[in-house]
C-alpha cells in the first residue's frame, strides 16, 4: 500500500491512537510516528510496545513537521490541546481528531488552527471497552464505518488525502455534517450507553439481589450491559457533557417510548409488546445484513468471534 503522509503526530496514545499507529505500521501508510500523552507511565508503554517511533514531553514538540496531527485525546481535553500545539503547526498540514462527539471539538479546536493548517474532524465508529496504549490492535477499523465532518477549514485535497488514510486502514468511509453526526451518535451510541449504565447502577443498587447472583446469572442480555459499562469513565462524561443537546432529545424519546411499554404492561396489552418487539427484531435484521455485526446466537461468542468489539462508539 502506497504512503499517505510523512510524519505522522499522535496527540494521546490510547485505544484509538495505538490501534491507529498499528494500522499505519501495517500499511506502511507513513514514514514516521511521533506520539505525546499527557503521563510519562503511557509515553513509556508506548515506547517499549513499538507503534511509535518517538515520543515527546510536550505536546508542541510533538506536532513540528508533521504534516498530519491526530487529536486522540476525551472530547474535553482537546481545546486546551489545539490551543498548545496550534503555534508549531507547520504550514500545509492537516489536523483531525477521532472523538465521539463533533461541533463541541469544532468549536473547541478550529480557533486555534492558523490559517493555512486544514481541520478535518473525524470520528471512527469502532471501539472496544478497553482503554490505554495495550488495548490498540491493527484490525479495530477494519469494516467499521469512520464519518468525517469537514468544515470551512477543510480543503477537498486534505478531506480526500485523510479519507485514503482511513480507508487504507481498513474503515468505510462518510461524510457528513458534524450536528447530524452529533444526532445520529446521541441515537446510536450515547444513548444506549447512558441506558446500559443505568441498568448497571440499578442491579447494584438492588439490595434485593445480591451481588454474587448478578454476576453468576449475568449470561442473560445483562451481561451485555455491563460490557458496555465498563467503557472508560473520562471519555463517557465527557461525551454527556458535550452532545448535551442531542442526547437530551433521544433521552426525552426514550422515556416517552419506555411509559408506553410500561403501560402495555401494566394493561396486559400483549398485541402492543409483541407488534413493538416485531419491529425493533427487523431493526437487528438489518444491522446483521449490513455487515455491522453477526448473526451468529450470542453474539458468536461460542464460535471464537472476538467478543470485545462493538459495532460503534
Ligand atoms: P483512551 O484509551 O482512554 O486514551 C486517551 C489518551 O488520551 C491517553 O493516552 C491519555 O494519556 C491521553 N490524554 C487524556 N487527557 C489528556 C490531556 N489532557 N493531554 C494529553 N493527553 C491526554 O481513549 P480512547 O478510547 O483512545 O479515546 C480517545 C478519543 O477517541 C476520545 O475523544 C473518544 O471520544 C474517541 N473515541 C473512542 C472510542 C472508544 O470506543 N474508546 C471510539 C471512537 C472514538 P494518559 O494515558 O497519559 O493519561
Amino acid at each position: 500500500m502506497p504512503q499517505i503522509y510523512d510524519r505522522v503526530a499522535l496527540i494521546g496514545l490510547g485505544l484509538i491512537a495505538s490501534s491507529m499507529a498499528h494500522a499505519i505500521r501495517r500499511g506502511g501508510l507513513a514514514r514516521d510516528i511521533t506520539g505525546y500523552a499527557q503521563t510519562a507511565e503511557t509515553r513509556a508503554t508506548a515506547l517499549e510496545i513499538g507503534f511509535v517511533d518517538r515520543v515527546t514531553e510536550t505536546a508542541a514538540q510533538a506536532v513540528q513537521g508533521a504534516d498530519l496531527v491526530v487529536l486522540a485525546v476525551p472530547v474535553g481535553a482537546m481545546g486546551n490541546l489545539a490551543a498548545e500545539i496550534g503555534p508549531h503547526l507547520a504550514p500545509g498540514a492537516t489536523v483531525t481528531d477521532v472523538g465521539s462527539v463533533k461541533q463541541a471539538v469544532i468549536a473547541a479546536v478550529a480557533p486555534h488552527l492558523p490559517p493555512g493548517v486544514a481541520f478535518v474532524p473525524g470520528h471512527p465508529l469502532a471501539g472496544t471497552e478497553y482503554s490505554g496504549p495495550r488495548s490498540g490492535f491493527a484490525t479495530l477499523f477494519q469494516n467499521r464505518w469512520c464519518l468525517l465532518t469537514p468544515t470551512e477549514r477543510s480543503t477537498p485535497a486534505a478531506v480526500a488525502r485523510l479519507r485514503r488514510l482511513w480507508e487504507a486502514m481498513g474503515s468505510n468511509v462518510d461524510e457528513m455534517d458534524a450536528a447530524h453526526h452529533d444526532l445520529v451518535l446521541a441515537v446510536v451510541s450515547h444513548t444506549p450507553h447512558l441506558i446500559a449504565y443505568t441498568m448497571v447502577g440499578v442491579a447494584d443498587h438492588l439490595q434485593q439481589v445480591s451481588n454474587s447472583e448478578v454476576i453468576k446469572y449475568s449470561a442473560s442480555g445483562f451481561r451485555d450491559f455491563t460490557r458496555i459499562a465498563a467503557s472508560d469513565p473520562t471519555m463517557w462524561r465527557d461525551v454527556f457533557l458535550t452532545n448535551k443537546e442531542a442526547t437530551l432529545d433521544i433521552l426525552g424519546r426514550f422515556t416517552e417510548e419506555l411509559f408506553a411499554l410500561q403501560r402495555a404492561i401494566r394493561l396486559g396489552d400483549g398485541p402492543h409488546l409483541h407488534e413493538y418487539f416485531t419491529r425493533t427484531r427487523a431493526v437487528r435484521r438489518g444491522i446483521i445484513e449490513a455487515g455491522q455485526d453477526t448473526a451468529a446466537p450470542d453474539f458468536g461468542r461460542g464460535a471464537g468471534v472476538r467478543a470485545d468489539t462493538k459495532p460503534a462508539e
